[in-house]
């Protein structure tokens, strides 16, 4: 592994010293570095301007107390994050995730891997993102209006159209953006639609947006399969998490003519030979916000396994899109023995360093997160686009663009990956080509 390069060495012995206790950041890192070797060698300008460690070292780390008062008048303090990574291409783009699991480390880890998949749109977008530990399961609509008014009171100062754009990611969607734009509105007194992106359509919003990752994720299996002469046409299909996310890589995977015979949540999973049903899983999901197993209650011939694992089910492309490292060596080792030969991360890091090596060792065709889910944001920043101009485009034309710019992304890492000499590396192709556009820029504006 290219870290072996004793200038990268050092690069992640600092990161590690600095960010202790910070696992998640640390393996976002290596795995970047671990790309960058070739790239020094040719470029050591890059090494002689450090801008490797500058990239490693956010630009700004906002943490912050979120008060609140739930619904029996009981005061709740929550801990509120935005880091401010790199705008060397944009201003900070990157989502906000409410979850338990939410700490400095895990939004380090997500900021970092948004600098290059930012950059790999080809966009005009830095990199960022935010969250808190907030964990709207279980919360009543009044409770997360609270929790959102209360964390952009203070998230508001930091924000702005060119300044840092947040939206969703884990926890945020639709309902969550709706209350924090409402109270950036309320404090500013602006109609700023371009400070959040993840709007609703009649307000501000995207067609395509909350489609976007998980369409985006399906056109890019799409792209690699063609780069062999295959198509999803018959294929089985796995995709974990029954999120955003995997609610439409399903549906989109389906109508290209692929069929997704098991989903998730983080109690158990289904499996629906027949295909998953995709406007019933939407009606347990995104309406009525219950539990997966509630969908293999209501539809004949599926089966709900608690606990265990999705990757135990035959298919021939895997897509995690549930969270970070749910995919692991022992279930690559079982995914490739079963006959998977593509695996494309629709979430972000959800295979482990050892799990990615499985794939790769075993000629599976791998695409990682950085490149695979940049649908969403690109299509936040075909937002942006449409609110600067204040426009708003139909359904068809934003879908169309979406499907352009995966293809772009698509082209970007082959080509980063032929030129590197490892054809058909999409990990190498990524990192190299993301951070590449992004070195390049900061090599230009000087040492800031
Ligand atoms: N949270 C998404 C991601 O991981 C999208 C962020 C955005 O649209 O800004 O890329």
């Amino acid at each position: 592994m290219t870290v072996d390069d004793p200038r990268l060495h050092s690069i992640y012995d600092l990161v590690v010293h600095r960010n202790p206790g910070e696992d998640e950041f640390h393996q976002a890192v290596r795995e970047v570095l671990d790309s960058l070797g070739p790239v020094i060698a040719r470029h050591p300008e890059y090494a002689d301007a450090r801008v490797i460690e500058r990239i490693c070292e956010p630009e700004r780390q906002i943490i912050f107390r979120v008060p609140w008062v739930d619904d029996s008048g009981r005061v709740e303090i929550n801990r509120g994050f935005r880091v401010e990574f790199n705008s060397a291409l944009g201003p900070y783009k990157g989502g906000l995730r409410f979850h338990p699991s939410v700490y400095l480390g895990i939004v380090k880890f997500l900021g970092f891997e948004q600098v290059f998949k930012n950059a790999l749109t080809g966009m005009p977008i830095g990199g960022g993102k935010g969250g808190s530990d907030f964990d709207p399961k279980g919360r009543s609509d009044a409770e997360v209006m609270r929790f959102c008014q209360s964390f952009m009171t203070e998230l508001y100062r930091h924000i702005g159209e060119y300044t840092d754009v947040p939206a969703g990611d884990i926890g945020v969607g639709g309902r969550e953006i709706g209350y924090l734009f409402g109270q950036y509105k309320r404090i500013t007194n602006r109609y700023e639609s371009g400070v959040l992106t993840g709007k609703g359509i009649g307000w501000g919003g995207s067609a395509v947006r909350k489609e976007a990752t998980g369409y985006g994720t399906a056109f890019f299996v799409q792209e690699m399969l063609r780069e062999r002469g295959e198509s999803l046409d018959g294929k089985k299909v796995v995709v974990s998490g029954s999120g955003n996310v995997a609610i439409y890589a399903v549906e989109k995977v389906h109508e290209l003519g692929g069929t997704v015979v098991a989903c998730s949540d983080s109690a158990g999973y289904v499996v629906d030979e027949a295909g998953v049903d995709v406007a019933l899983l939407k009606e347990v999901k995104e309406v009525e916000r219950a539990r997966i197993s509630e969908y293999a209650e209501r539809r004949s011939g599926a089966s709900y396994f608690a606990g265990g694992s999705i990757w135990d089910v035959p298919c021939d492309v895997a897509l995690p899109c549930a969270t970070e490292n749910e995919l692991d060596e022992t279930a690559a080792r079982t995914l490739v023995a079963q006959g998977c030969t593509v695996v494309a991360e629709g979430a972000n890091m959800p295979t482990t360093p050892a799990g990615v090596a499985t794939f790769v060792d075993a000629g599976v065709l791998f695409a990682p997160g950085k490149a695979a889910n940049a649908g969403g944001v690109a299509t936040s920043a075909l937002e942006m686009q449409q609110n600067a101009s204040r426009d708003s485009w139909t359904h068809d034309h934003a879908e169309t663009r979406l499907a352009e710019i995966m293809a772009g992304i698509h082209a970007r890492c082959a080509e980063a990956a032929d030129d590197y000499g490892r054809p058909g590396d999409y990990v190498l192709g990524a990192n190299v080509s993301g951070f590449i556009r992004v070195a390049d820029a900061m090599l230009a504006m000087g040492v800031v």
